[in-house]
């Protein structure tokens, strides 16, 4: 019997989705260049999460199944069924690298918030607010009041899943995804970087144009 065809390497596939620790993009989506005791945390978090899916993973093995129960948020899938809300396990699916699933992923550029007309930057408030401060106690009360509020932001990012209940001070949030009130911040919103409701601000920012220089 011949062999079967091989070559569908799933990072090179349309369908692939690398983990990406939310914490990697918050460090490029918070607008305010200060050490965060709350980076840190959800970094602690994301750790204790890959750990926990590693296990998942190996369960779901065990017993045969070839999808995750969840999404996972620190590991690899496949979406080829992900509008059905089914994230298969890329290492079962693909183990020989013979999917039959598998669609090239040509020149396809992750979708970046910020050069989509639905991204917003917030002002960088601790700039703004100390950059005048001549006085070094005010300064440093200022500074402190404002890391506060950046650090609560950015928990409450975490624990509400990129649904902030008000608007974002600190973060960058997309207009598309927000409603009820709820302020939908970009790293996660747009987690993969194939967001469906990118629209580029110019033909120039386009994923698939060839004047695409970013
Ligand atoms: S398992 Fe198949 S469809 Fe899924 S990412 Fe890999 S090659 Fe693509
Ligand atoms: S999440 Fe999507 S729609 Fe929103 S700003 Fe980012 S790319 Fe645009």
């Amino acid at each position: 019997m011949a062999p079967k065809a091989k070559g569908s390497n799933c990072p090179d596939c349309l369908y692939y989705r690398k983990e990406v620790p939310v914490s990697t993009l918050l460090q490029l989506h918070a607008a305010c260049d200060i050490p965060s005791e709350a980076l840190l945390k959800i970094q602690e978090e994301e750790v204790k999460i890959r750990d926990n899916e590693a296990g998942i993973l190996a369960s779901q093995i065990a017993v045969g199944r070839t999808d995750w129960a969840l999404q996972p948020q620190m590991w690899q899938y496949c979406a080829e069924k992900e509008d059905q809300r089914t994230y298969e396990i890329v290492e079962l699916k693909n183990k020989d690298n013979d999917c039959i699933a598998f669609r090239q992923r040509d020149n396809v550029r992750p979708t970046q918030c910020l050069k989509c007309r639905y991204g917003n930057r917030p002002p960088d408030r601790y700039f703004q607010a100390t950059a005048r401060i001549r006085d070094p106690k005010l300064f440093s009360d200022m500074g402190e009041a404002i890391k506060k509020d950046f650090e609560l932001e950015v928990m409450s990012g975490w624990v509400q899943r990129g649904m902030l209940p008000t608007q974002a001070a600190f973060q960058d949030w997309c207009s598309w995804y927000s409603e009820g009130g709820r302020c939908a911040l970009c790293a996660y919103m747009n987690r993969y970087g194939v967001c469906p409701n990118y629209a580029p601000l110019s033909p120039e920012f386009d994923i698939h144009g060839e004047k695409a220089t970013v």
